[in-house]
């Protein structure tokens, strides 16, 4: 169970890409997100922790800055993964 938690979070991070208009850029941005988590913590009875299981509760991206050209807002567009192959087509 902890594991397939552990994968969604890393999918929804992967389907969202960006692009910048000002420059071009699809690579490299300063993404700033606000995320809201339950946490399975697993305490040994040495107090060491090992977070089991990390569910995304709420998820806000608050912001996106281009890392080459610092352009943040509308001249930042938002890709979505599955938008990709049918703009390709
Ligand atoms: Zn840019």
């Amino acid at each position: 169970m902890g594991g397939s938690r552990a994968r969604r979070i890393a999918r929804s991070m992967a389907s969202t890409r960006y692009r910048c208009t000002g420059c071009g850029n699809l690579t490299r941005f300063d993404v700033a997100i606000s995320r809201r988590t339950r946490e399975y913590h697993h305490f040994t009875v040495g107090g060491d922790l090992e977070v089991e299981a990390v569910e995304v509760v709420e998820e806000t991206v608050e912001s996106v800055e281009c890392r080459w050209c610092r352009a943040t807002g509308d001249r930042i567009e938002v890709l979505d993964a599955g938008d990709d192959a049918a703009g390709a087509a």
